[in-house]
């Protein structure tokens, strides 16, 4: 199996504190339930989407910026989504979009691959699939019976997008009660049966939807990060299939150090907040606009203000008073007091911190070596695993990963 990257996101740093990462919250719609979604109470409101003239004029006014990570809600159930990605693309340049889905809809996320790739051709695209565990697990934390349905997305995405080095694809996975105890043989069998580039796990976070869903310690999701670091290695082999040798090695390096260096900063804070060792760049280099217009710096700090008051101008958001209050507020250095879990802004803020980048990513790739130890994602261990969680062999077999 093998997958390519190419002009690669973590590859190609730019540590200016600038606008970097706009995240947009496409929809107050889902079709999913999900125990741990943070976005629950907000989709409740039932406010009206942004709508796509607004959203025009939010691209209009951005300027250049390299990052578009779509959110929600369920993306794909905004129908204009493509016209959406392909104004960003026009007017922002982006070079890589996030596009996370719950698969349930998956003739639409490939049609809409292939139009991403017709139309943005100069950009990455992630697609991360959510998969929480197996089977029933999945779907009892999903509120919906869609494990089938999102396991043939993604075994359907690698049958169309195989050799694209533009189309990254990703495994999505929340640890809740319900898959903690499942979740080391889920990451060997979604290895094993998946051509993914990674594979991320987040631990719940925020308000969830149902409470008492967080079982995690700051102690048991080292012990899971730890177990799981060898296939972080793995991964880091596949990404560089096909790449000369310093490629392989630098994939290598910034892949793996990365990964680990989010991870050990999610354990550090997940029971209290913990300095990150470096500054948290939310509201600097990143916007987040919910669905129905209100903005904030992130996604954990609340809203500060509605995008229609300063009439849909991210020059004027950016610049507002609202943001530079709420910069302060989230603190610099030893000053900072905002510390949370979230991947996506640890990932962000590593990239902008380069003094503190470079002596993180070595003690990481350090602490991995340390961990790896031999994997066997053989056709009898996949095949058990798959009879141990009573998964259906004559639906795996009509998807074609079993
Ligand atoms: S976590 Fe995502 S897929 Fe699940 S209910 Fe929330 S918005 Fe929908
Ligand atoms: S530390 Fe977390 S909650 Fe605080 S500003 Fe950064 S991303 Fe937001």
């Amino acid at each position: 199996m093998k997958t390519k990257r190419s002009g690669s996101s973590f590859n190609s740093l730019n540590t200016k504190r600038q606008l970097e990462s706009l995240f947009l919250f496409t929809t107050g719609r889902c079709n999913a339930k999900c125990a741990m979604c943070f976005y629950a109470d907000d989709m409740a409101q039932k406010q009206p989407d942004l709508t796509f003239e607004e959203i025009k004029k939010l691209s209009e006014t951005a300027g250049d910026f390299k990052r578009l990570w779509l959110s929600g809600g369920e993306p794909t159930l905004r129908e204009d989504l493509p016209e959406i990605l392909e104004m960003f693309y026009r007017n922002n340049h982006i070079t890589d979009i996030n596009f996370p889905t719950n698969g349930i809809m998956g003739d639409r996320v490939v049609d809409w691959l292939k139009r991403i790739r017709r139309n943005c051709p100069d950009s990455n695209v992630s697609i991360s699939i959510s998969l929480d565990g197996f089977g029933s697990t999945h779907d009892t934390q999903r509120g919906v019976e869609s494990f089938y349905r999102a396991a043939e997305t993604l075994k359907k995405i690698d049958d169309n997008f195989r050799d694209d080095g533009h189309v990254i694809k990703n495994i999505a996975t929340v640890i809740t009660k319900y898959n903690v105890e499942e979740i080391l043989d889920f990451v060997a069998w979604s290895y094993g049966r998946f051509n993914v580039s990674t594979h991320t796990i987040e631990a719940a976070r925020g308000n969830t939807r149902e409470e008492g869903v967080k079982v995690l310690t700051e102690k048991s999701l080292k012990e899971i990060q730890d177990q799981i670091a060898p296939y972080y290695l793995l991964y880091a082999k596949r990404i560089g299939e096909g790449m000369n040798a310093l490629g392989r090695g630098l994939t290598k390096f910034f892949y793996v150090g990365l990964m680990r260096a989010m991870y050990n900063i999610r354990a550090q804070n997940l029971e209290k907040p913990s300095p990150w060792n470096m500054d948290c760049t939310a509201g600097e280099t990143t916007l987040v606009l919910d669905y129905d217009g209100r903005f904030r710096s992130c996604e954990l700090r609340p809203p500060i203000g509605n995008v229609k008051d300063y009439g849909c101008d991210v020059k004027a958001i950016m610049g507002s008073e609202a943001m530079k209050k709420e910069i302060e507020a989230i603190g610099h250095g030893y000053k900072a007091n905002c510390w949370c879990t979230h991947g996506c802004w640890i990932m962000s803020s590593i990239t902008f911190n380069p003094g503190k980048m470079l002596s993180m990513l070595i003690k990481s790739n350090r602490e991995i070596k340390k961990l790896n130890r031999p994997i066997d994602v053989s056709e009898p261990i996949l095949r058990g695993l798959e009879d141990k969680y009573r998964l259906k062999r004559d639906r795996l077999q009509a998807i074609g990963i079993a």
